[in-house]
């Protein structure tokens, strides 16, 4: 590994074990998708007389004390041993080593990276400490931060601009969900390297990715200033799949795009700081946006445009970034109504039951009414229901007889509720068609007791990956295909 002021990015993948035997599997493991490999020995329960020194990858050298985010309760004098007896065993490795130590060892300086970690959140003095690194003969500096709040993000990308007009190699990372477009966009920003976890398990500090998604899902290594950026604004959004729908799409499309999820609490401040481009603090080829719960409503706030369906359904989920205005859409209508015309056919004067009333409820019906369909909405809130502007009943002990359709609008049959269903087989007596809005899991219990009451069923993946398309040629003005292949390698 050459300490260079290229661009290209590299994927380090930190190796955490307990004994020296699960280090090294650990390690080849870790090639299939690294370009350096960390050893993370403070994470051995006891330090042997002697390392391996036969790696397939060039590595780095860690030994980080709790105080500083590692697993070890060392002395300054124990870290001092370990740097001066038994790290010299490892040829040619790197050494990551605490800004605290520097000036009590003899360092090999072209080796060195020198670091500084912040786990409570982004120091006021961050330019300060990067000086005061960047002052000494390291090779590579590295500081990591824990972002509370997506703009943290924002310094960490400063810091990135500054040391690359300087000509200095900076590792920077905001930790925490909150942070993680610093990992995926930092290389093609100037960062030396990002770190990728083994797997889901293994990561080392709060927000990594693994190694794997940062190369096959965001593709990190092909992201350059040219990349379209897109994304999901939500909370939670981690869970989310529409960086797979999305991804996939830019990869068999041909573009230059990638897609990562922005997990925002304050929409405003996010499109006010990172979005709106008269506002902004960063300079960033953003493109587009998804907007998910809780932030459909309160985004419609920050935009220069909207259509007039978005208008009408009260909530947009879908961003375009045009020049410097921002436009807004809501694809969620289109995307539920398209799989259910494919299955049941024409909707006219079609009974339609629409269980829930929160924002997925909104679109259906908009949409159900353009159809001319005759809707009515099932709720436990019945004020909530009024809103809708459709006649409606209480969820509680209702009869489905008689209807063509039952839509559960509700989270009833994911995550927590995973067991539950708002209906059951005996209420669906003579329904035709069942559409549950939930993709995940695909099969729900609602279909279940759909199939046992003789009902068609359509799941919530169709109606997820119409809507993205819709989003995709929004934002690039190309349709997508390959889209429903991609998804089902994930779901
Ligand atoms: P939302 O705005 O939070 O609304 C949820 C609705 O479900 C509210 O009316 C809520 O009632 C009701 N509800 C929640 N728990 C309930 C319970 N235990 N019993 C009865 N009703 C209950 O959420 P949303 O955005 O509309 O999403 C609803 C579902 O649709 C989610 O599972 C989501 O994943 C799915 N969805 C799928 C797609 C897709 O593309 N396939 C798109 C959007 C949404 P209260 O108002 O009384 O709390």
């Amino acid at each position: 590994m050459q300490a260079s002021t290229s661009n290209r990015p590299r994927v380090c993948v930190p190796v955490c074990e307990k004994d020296l035997g699960a280090l090294r599997n650990g390690c080849e493991l870790a090639t299939e998708w690294a370009d350096v490999i960390e050893l993370r020995l403070d994470c051995l329960t006891e330090l042997p007389e002697q390392l391996p020194s036969d790696f397939s990858r060039p590595v780095i050298l860690t030994f980080r004390p709790t105080e500083q985010g590692g697993h070890r309760d060392s002395t300054h004098a124990e870290r001092k041993a370990f740097w001066t007896s038994l790290a010299p065993h490892i040829q040619s490795a790197y050494w990551d080593v605490e800004a605290d130590l520097l000036a009590e060892l003899s360092l090999n300086w072209p080796r060195i990276i020198v670091s500084h970690h912040d786990f409570s959140g982004v120091p006021d003095d961050l330019e300060q400490i990067y000086e005061r690194l960047a002052a000494t003969p390291a090779a590579v500096v590295k500081i990591a931060v824990q972002a509370n709040d997506i703009t943290d993000c924002l310094p960490v990308f400063r810091l990135l601009d500054r040391a690359r007009t300087e000509g200095r190699e900076l590792i920077a990372i905001a930790m925490g969900n909150a942070g993680i477009a610093t990992r995926i966009l930092g290389p093609s920003r100037g960062s030396f390297l990002t770190y990728g976890a083994l797997d889901d398990e293994s990561a080392t500090a709060p927000g990594q990715v693994t190694a794997r998604r940062l190369r096959s899902l965001y593709h990190v290594d092909k992201i350059d200033s040219d990349t379209m950026i897109c994304g999901l604004v939500g909370l939670p959004v981690m869970h989310s799949v529409s960086p797979y729908i999305h991804n996939a799409a830019f990869e068999s499309e041909g573009i230059n795009g990638v897609y990562l999820p922005f997990e925002v609490r304050d929409a405003k401040e996010f499109f006010r700081r990172m979005v709106h481009p008269r506002s902004r603090e960063l300079s960033w080829n953003l493109r587009g946006l998804s907007v998910t719960a809780p932030h459909k409503q309160t985004v419609m706030e920050c935009l220069d445009w909207i259509d007039s369906t978005a208008h009408e359904i009260g909530a947009v989920n879908t961003v375009v970034v045009d020049r410097d205005r921002l436009l807004g859409y809501n694809t969620d209508a289109a995307g539920f109504i398209e799989p259910l015309l494919v299955r049941v056919g024409s909707l006219r004067d079609a009974t339609v039951a629409v269980v829930g009333a929160g924002g997925a409820a909104r679109a259906a019906v908009y949409a159900l009414r353009q159809q001319n369909a005759v809707v009515t909405v099932f709720a436990r809130d019945a004020e909530k229901a009024k809103l809708l502007g459709v006649s409606c009943e209480s969820l509680e002990g209702a009869s489905f007889a008689g209807y063509d359709v039952v839509i559960n609008a509700t989270p009833l049959g994911s995550g927590a509720y995973i067991d539950q269903t708002p209906v059951t087989s005996e209420q669906l007596n003579g329904v035709r068609c069942v559409y549950d809005l939930i993709y995940n899991p695909r099969e729900t219990r609602l279909l279940r007791e759909a199939v046992a009451a003789g009902c068609e069923n359509l799941g919530g993946l169709e109606m997820l990956i119409s809507q993205a398309k819709l989003q995709f040629e929004l934002w690039t003005g190309k349709k997508p295909s390959m889209i429903n292949e991609a998804m089902s390698n994930v779901l």
